[in-house]
């Protein structure tokens, strides 16, 4: 690691002031509860002349309940989250995914904003300055070339987020600000499958908040495979929304982490509306999966063995909510 490098830190306290202090330095970082992007400093990975920190901006801040939407500002801690009433009583798959990530004391610091924003990962890059130098640096950072796909001119670092699935699924939408005014977009929008460049937010934009339906009859969970059972990111996370009407499906949704440069939703799963959610039904939901991740050798383990997870983690978490559901 790295000494941290000299920069200045701004504090406002709106989200104009927020976005006008990046408009002036466009190489400002944000900084929200500083658990990635510190390390990713110490790395000498980043290094910001100026850091924008958000946490004291008041509407970013609070969850609340509007015209059938639930808001949950970027700047709410995944502690806050995690023990707020609505989440616990409507969003208990928000509840499971954010407290899968990391450890308490990092929860309660880390911030739903950062955690949708979070850098991509690989073995190759999250590694200190030395050890990335004596290795030729790669694609996401000063070289030119992937170790994990050398034929290729693709950077393959993955997303591994436990949030994004979450809110995919219960069909989140993020308010967006930035320097051509203010606009909301569905979640899956804000990402794209680059792992040097996975973030859709254009120069100078950040996220606001996060809005979902206030919850109906939709059942949802969320799974998720790691090395260390105490703290670590995603080899792979599955998380699964399913609304029944008289025993047949009547809407599903699966979204992905860890499997790609992005939080996948899983394509195609419309077929399957009206079927009984059945072991069947399961069979051709994980059948649809391989062709739509694509997990390298980003993490320790093979990307053979994150397939096989993701696979049977589906269908434990189908199986789980097809019999919650009729209860
Ligand atoms: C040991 C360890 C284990 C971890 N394990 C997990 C894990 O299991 N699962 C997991 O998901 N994460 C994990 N993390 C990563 C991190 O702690 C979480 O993702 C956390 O939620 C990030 O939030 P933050 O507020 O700290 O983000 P920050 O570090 O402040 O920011 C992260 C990135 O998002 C950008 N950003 C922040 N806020 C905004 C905004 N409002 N709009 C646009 N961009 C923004 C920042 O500029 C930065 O690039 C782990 C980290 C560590 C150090």
């Amino acid at each position: 690691m790295e000494f941290m490098p000299e920069f200045r830190v701004l504090r406002p306290a709106s989200v104009e002031d927020a976005v006008a202090a990046r408009r002036d330095d466009p190489d400002a970082c944000l900084l929200a509860g500083g658990t990635d992007l510190v390390p990713n400093i110490r790395r000498g990975i980043v290094a910001p002349r100026t850091i924008v920190d958000v946490s004291e901006v008041a509407e970013m801040r609070d969850i609340r309940e509007r015209d059938g939407e639930v808001r949950i500002g970027a700047s709410v801690t995944l502690a806050e989250l995690i023990e707020h009433p609505i989440i616990r009583q409507r969003f208990s798959v928000l509840v499971q995914a954010a407290s899968e990530v990391a450890a308490s004391s990092h929860r309660q610091v880390a911030t739903v904003g950062g955690n949708l924003c979070l850098d991509t990962r690989c073995v190759y890059y999250n590694q200190s300055e030395w050890w990335r130098r004596s290795n030729d640096y790669c694609f996401k950072h000063q070289g030119e070339i992937c170790h994990v796909a050398p034929k290729t001119v693709a950077c393959f670092a993955a997303y591994s987020g436990d949030l994004a699935p979450a809110f995919i699924v219960l069909d989140g939408a993020v308010e967006v600000a930035g320097p051509d005014g203010n606009r909301v977009m569905p979640l899956p929008e804000m990402y794209r499958d680059d792992g040097r460049d996975h973030l859709r937010l254009g120069p100078g934009e950040m996220v606001v908040a996060v809005r979902v339906p206030a919850a109906d009859s939709w059942h949802c969970g969320y799974v998720k495979a790691r090395v260390r059972s105490a703290i670590d990111f995603p080899l792979a996370g599955v998380a699964a929304a399913v609304k029944l009407q008289a025993g047949s499906l009547a809407g599903l949704r699966v979204a992905l982490t860890g499997t790609n440069a992005m939080p996948l939703l899983l394509q195609g799963t419309e077929d399957l509306v009206g079927a009984p959610l059945d072991d069947d039904a399961i069979d051709r939901l994980v059948a649809l999966i391989p062709k739509q991740i694509q997990p390298m050798t980003s993490t320790v383990t093979p990307p053979g063995y994150r397939r096989r997870v993701v696979a049977n983690m589906t269908r434990t978490l189908l199986r789980r909510l097809s019999a919650e559901a009729r209860r």
